[in-house]
Order: structure tokens, then C-alpha cells, then sequence
């Protein structure tokens, strides 16, 4: 398998593949290198030097094998999220982030019309 390097190509040999397969017994192997390979040619700016690549390689697979947040697990930023605005008591105007991104926008379209509205009625300008 021949990867794209700065200035040419470089060639993973079959002992360094089976070292990978070795090192990282969960992961398809295979598949994440050519993932990377993709990639390396996707970002030709961000390519390797030759003598970079086995560093490249190898930090690509552990970052792999790290566990994928699942499509069960919501986000952090949305599980962070919490509704700012309040209609008298303590309880949250908003029960989901999309209405509350709304409200937001109607607040900020509200004072950008109150702000512009003194200039409009200006007899000096
Ligand atoms: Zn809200």
C-alpha cells in the first residue's frame, strides 16, 4: 500500500502492517489505513515527510480506538444546554433548544428595530 507524502509516495511494508494489526487487535486495520490514506489525500497541504509517516500512522490508529460518541449519547454541548430565559418563576421559558434559539432570535430582531427606530424619527439627520 503506497500512501501520498510530501514531494512523492511512501510505501507501508508488510511487516509495519502487521505490526499495526499486532498493536491494535480491535480495530480494523486495513480499513482505518485506508481512512488515513483518504485523508492524506484529501489535505495535501497537511501531507507527512517521508520519515513522518510511521509517527502519522500510528497516531491515527490510537485516536481510532478511542470508543465513538454514539448516536444514543446526546452531545456535551446539548446535554450542557439550559434555557436562560425565565417567565416570572424559576421554571425555564423553553423545554428544547431549537425554541429557545428562536426566542433568541426574535429578542435580538426586536432590539435591533428599537435601536434603529430613534434614528429613522431624527429631524437632524
Ligand atoms: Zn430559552
Amino acid at each position: 500500500v503506497t500512501f501520498p507524502v510530501r514531494g512523492g509516495e511512501w510505501t507501508l511494508e508488510p511487516d509495519d502492517l502487521e505490526r499495526y494489526i499486532r498493536d491494535f487487535p480491535k480495530l480494523d486495520v486495513p480499513h482505518e489505513l485506508g481512512s488515513a490514506r483518504l485523508w492524506l489525500l484529501d489535505h495535501p497541504l497537511r501531507q507527512k515527510t517521508q520519515a513522518g509517516m510511521r509517527r502519522f500512522l500510528s497516531g491515527w490508529l490510537r485516536r481510532s480506538r478511542q470508543p465513538q460518541p454514539s448516536a444514543a449519547s446526546p452531545l456535551p454541548s446539548y446535554a450542557a444546554w439550559r434555557c436562560p430565559h425565565r417567565e416570572g418563576g424559576d421554571l425555564p421559558l423553553h423545554g428544547s433548544r431549537w425554541a429557545c434559539e428562536r426566542w433568541s432570535a426574535i429578542l435580538e430582531a426586536r432590539r435591533e428595530r428599537a435601536e434603529a427606530t430613534p434614528l429613522l424619527l431624527d429631524p437632524s439627520s
